[in-house]
């Protein structure tokens, strides 16, 4: 079966990818634009850059320690989506691994010599993960003998070895394998690795060993920390050691990780990570909008962990958090015409970026695509996870089949064929047709902030209302019958956890499952001196689209004197003659950045609650001071 993950038990049973067939719609027309040109792109670059030389011997050796796993992630993508590139690059590839196996252009010759930042058994995942990619979708060929022979040899070097890789990825990408070929020893160096990783398996890096957490033993780590995808790589790997062996101590630490990460570490649009020096989460609630880091990459790793742990438990919260993750991050990072990427998802951007066409710095401040970066990680992620998003969408065993992601398109199990039509995330009206009958449930998940959602079928008039989570129902179904789901879709306003400090005093605008921002293209409006009234968004349908708009109120600085004072900042918004504010455009937040260097952000200053509307001041005044007063000192 074609598909990335396939657990041999949990809660859920995977798809294959050719089971679920997207059509246009959101996600349906990402994935042919990743099919079309995201992926020649990419190979584009790597030739351009020499990433792809390096594996024929050109010299000097061109990119970073780990540019090799830039050409597997490629791979893994094209085997996906049925790539007729593939065979020559898999040659390639082929051609410059040793004959023990051995493959990575920067290291032969000094194997294994710095294992802290050197990045070998983390680009063997990518080139396993691709090569299962191939055996499931193909069968086997040049690219998986080059992946079992990769891992083999790791195998034989590291089984008894107390040392690991700097970079978690291997771990998944050895159970992967086992799952595919059933190859025991696979799956023992995978939980060989998860268990040795934190005794500590590394030597001291000056970022201190939570960094690649090697500070603690995956099971008693409270919570993901340090580099956000090496934490998040480590957390799938785990989850797959756990479902394999049935550890559930392993599943149940994972599965804590995940929900305190998620309540104290994960950004509004399911970006995770918040420092720029070392690319890691915070603190609990750290969490500022303006330095929000939200790696692309941790956004793909993100949606990776949830859905294992969705597979492995059936819990509805994983498919919310993947759900949140693929609009707000995945969708963000690429641009509309899919040539160019975010390596960083920052939720404020205060000063337009300067355009750029070449090759960018991965740490940017964010604020405009780039279409290759010195670090391009993200760009070959994105376009994996793209030709293999079917299978997110949908899962099923016997005559079930359960929906999580709501996009055009026909998933296939057992008996059963479903038509799914829906303009989601645009509008909340998800309709099941069923093309061929079967005895069976289907099952749809309600999200999570669909409160007042709604399921007919049948014959039934009216719909009832479903709580969140998810709803099934089971019956003998005939061709032609039908199951509603209605989501309601008005806009609301979304406050943060006051121990949030960056966020306090602030709200942001959701409409379904997509986070909205304003963006100021040019000077206006000046997003640094804007409140908001947190009245009803107004909607504005627009290409295809739906934008907002609410109410912003304009701020009136006192001056450039020194901004802190002994009193609360009174400083008025001010309302404009005549008494309203003026309107704010708001738009999604995957949208932004396509129409050029601009200011953006999706944490709004709310005007009622932390700096009142004034009301005309009554006569004697007791206190004599205006709401606009601030001494400075
Ligand atoms: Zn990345």
């Amino acid at each position: 079966m074609a598909n990335p993950v396939l657990p041999s038990s949990g809660a859920l049973s995977p798809l294959g990818l050719d089971a679920v067939r997207l059509s246009p719609g959101f996600w349906g027309d990402r994935v042919a634009l990743n099919r079309e040109v995201t992926i020649a792109h990419c190979q584009e670059w790597m030739e351009r850059e020499g990433w792809i030389g390096n594996f024929r011997g050109e010299r000097p050796r061109r990119g970073r320690e780990f540019s090799d796993s830039e050409i597997y992630k490629l791979l893994e993508a094209m085997a996906w989506a049925g790539h007729p590139e593939l065979p020559a690059l898999a040659e390639t590839v082929a051609r410059a691994q040793e004959g023990d196996g051995y493959l990575n252009t920067r290291w032969s010759g000094s194997r294994y010599t710095d294992l802290e930042w050197g990045h070998e058994l983390y680009c063997y995942g990518h080139l396993i993960q691709a090569g299962v990619a191939r055996l499931r979708t193909h069968g086997p060929d040049q690219l998986t003998e080059v992946a079992v022979r990769a891992a083999d040899h790791v195998c034989r070097r590291f089984m008894d070895d107390a040392r690991t890789c700097g970079h978690p990825e291997i771990e998944m990408a050895l159970v992967e394998l086992y799952r595919a070929t059933g190859a025991e020893r696979h799956l023992e160096m995978a939980r060989r690795f998860v268990e040795r990783r934190g005794l500590p398996a590394l030597g001291e890096i000056h970022l201190g060993r939570a960094y690649f957490q090697d500070d603690l033993p995956v099971r008693r780590a409270p919570v993901l920390r340090g580099h956000a995808v090496r934490a998040l790589y480590l957390a799938c790997g785990a989850v797959d050691v756990a479902v394999e062996t049935g550890d559930e101590e392993l599943l149940k630490a994972v599965e804590a990780q995940w929900e305190r990460t998620v309540a104290r570490r994960t950004h509004l649009t399911g970006g995770m990570g918040s420092r720029h020096a070392d690319e890691a989460f915070g603190d609990d609630y750290e969490l500022p909008p303006d330095r929000a880091y939200a790696e692309t990459c941790a956004g793909v790793a993100s949606v990776m962990l949830s859905h294992r742990l969705l597979l492995a438990t059936g819990d509805a919260r994983y498919a919310d958090l993947a759900e949140r993750t693929l609009y707000n991050v995945v969708a963000a990072s690429v641009a509309l015409d899919g040539r160019s990427f975010f390596y960083a998802n920052p939720l404020a951007v205060r000063v337009p970026a300067e355009p750029r066409t070449g090759v960018a710095g991965h740490a940017v401040g964010g604020g405009l695509r780039s279409p290759w970066f010195d670090v391009s990680c993200c760009p070959n992620n994105i376009a994996r996870t793209l030709a293999s998003l079917a299978a997110y969408v949908a899962t099923g065993s016997g005559g079930d089949v359960q929906i999580h992601q709501y996009t055009p398109g026909e998933i296939r199990q057992g008996e059963l064929t479903l038509r799914v039509e829906t303009g989601y995330p645009w509008s909340g009206g998800v309709r099941v047709r069923v093309l061929t009958g079967g005895s069976g449930r289907i099952s749809l998940r309600v999200p999570a902030w669909a409160t007042g959602a709604t399921l007919r079928y049948g014959d039934s008039e009216a719909g009832r209302l479903v709580e969140p989570g998810y709803v099934g129902v089971e019956r003998d179904w005939r061709a032609g019958e039908e199951v509603w789901l209605e989501l309601p879709m008005a806009a609301r306003w979304t406050y943060p956890d006051r121990r949030i400090d960056a966020l306090r005093g602030c709200a942001a605008v959701e409409r379904g499952p997509l986070v909205y921002c304003a963006e100021s293209v040019g000077d206006e409006p000046p997003l640094a001196e804007l409140a908001v009234v947190p009245a009803s968004p107004a909607e504005r349908p627009s290409e295809g689209t739906v934008e907002l708009e609410v109410e912003g109120v304009a701020g009136s600085p006192d001056s450039d004197a020194w901004p802190y004072g002994s009193q609360p900042d009174g400083a008025p918004y001010r309302w404009p003659a005549g008494g309203s504010g003026t309107a704010l455009r708001l738009i999604p937040y995957h949208r932004w950045g396509n129409r050029g260097p601009a200011t953006m952000r999706v944490w709004l200053p709310v005007a009622d609650a932390v700096h009142p509307v004034p009301e005309p001041e009554p006569e004697g005044d007791a206190h004599g001071t205006s709401p606009g007063s601030r001494s400075f000192s």
